[in-house]
């Protein structure tokens, strides 16, 4: 590791990344080696071949081996970061630890993710999407489950405990917004935050919109959980966040004020928009972003929906049923 290399800050305080290879268009995932009693894995990766052999060596170039492993916890529900742990465990008899809202997705993978696959197709299909991008991005979700694997939790974390290793204590926080089990792990005595997707530098996180558990038909209000969530995190001491893709992130508050001023400014254009006339979310994100390849459909789609969300809640819009499909219209 090179002087300049911004992980170098994360090392010295004994976490360790290891950049795994994904076959998906975020890049790298990063996982991270904790060097403490347990010696814990923060994610995994995603399940396949050549990113178990990267794993393996980069433990290995640490001078650990998978095997030594005692503990792999789980940052949220993704298939980048999950697809490895079962693998991890099943090697190292680790213990898996994710936070409760985590658990029922993760322990039924494949049923879990085809009914989300289900809602979201609901979701596209309401929203104007015209069915045969629905179709060709069901089968791409569909192969790209292969990247994931059913996970089972044997050390269930809840929002606002304290996980103890010999040398440290992370605060677990429940961040939902990205995810609906996306989970912070916080050492306020180094002032570090493993934080995995809820917070990247290079990119801003995306609201995905993802099938409520309770059983309920409405659509979850993903970006509006996820500002509420930022603004948490951007209360908190922290010097150094270490993110799930990317470079290391030092001055959180900056980034995330950024973030906000962003989503501002998005829900004004989305507002723009609709005034002009009523449109579905499809033909916002196509104004927005023109002709979106297949497999960006449904994050395009969430992220106009989530801004929509927002002008709703302050009675700006008004949602209008065409044919099964919903129109927007601007109240203002
Ligand atoms: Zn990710």
């Amino acid at each position: 590791m090179s002087a300049d290399d911004p992980f170098v800050p994360a090392a010295a305080a004994g976490i360790h990344r290891l950049a795994i290879p994904t076959p998906f268009a975020v890049g790298r995932v990063n996982v991270y080696l904790v060097e403490d009693e347990p010696l814990t894995l923060v994610d995994a990766g995603p399940n396949s071949g050549t990113s178990f052999d990267e794993l393996q060596r980069g433990v290995a170039g640490l001078g650990r081996s998978l095997e030594d492993i005692e503990l792999v916890i789980l940052t949220h529900q993704h298939i980048d970061h999950l697809g490895l742990v079962s693998l991890v465990a099943a090697r190292s008899g680790a213990d898996v630890a994710a936070i409760d809202a985590a658990v029922p997705f993760v322990e039924s993978f494949s049923a879990e993710a085809q009914a989300d696959d289900d809602f979201a197709r609901d979701v596209m299909l309401r929203h104007g999407i015209p069915p045969e991008v629905v179709t060709a991005l069901q089968s791409v979700s569909e192969a790209f489950r292969a990247w994931g694997a059913r996970v089972e939790v044997t050390r269930v974390l809840r929002d606002g405990e304290e996980l103890r290793l010999r040398d440290r204590t992370f605060h677990v926080h429940h961040r939902p917004g990205h995810s609906p089990s996306d989970t912070v792990f916080h050492d306020r005595e180094r002032r570090i935050l493993i934080a995995a997707d809820h917070l990247l530098g290079h990119i801003s996180s995306n609201p995905l919109i993802t099938r409520p558990r309770d059983g309920s038909v409405e659509r979850p209000q993903a970006l509006v959980a996820y500002i509420e969530s930022l603004r948490k995190t951007r209360e908190m001491d922290v010097e150094l966040v270490l993110p799930g893709h990317g470079d290391p992130i030092t001055d959180h508050r900056a980034l995330i004020d950024e973030r906000l001023a962003l989503h501002r400014r998005r829900a004004d254009k989305i507002h723009r928009l609709i005034s002009e006339r009523p449109r579905t979310a499809y033909e916002i994100a196509q104004a927005l972003w023109g002709d979106i390849a297949v497999t960006q459909a449904y994050l395009t789609l969430s992220e106009v929906l989530g801004h929509i969300d927002v002008l709703l809640n302050a009675g700006r819009l008004r949602e209008v049923d065409r044919d099964g499909v919903s129109v927007f219209e601007a109240l203002d």
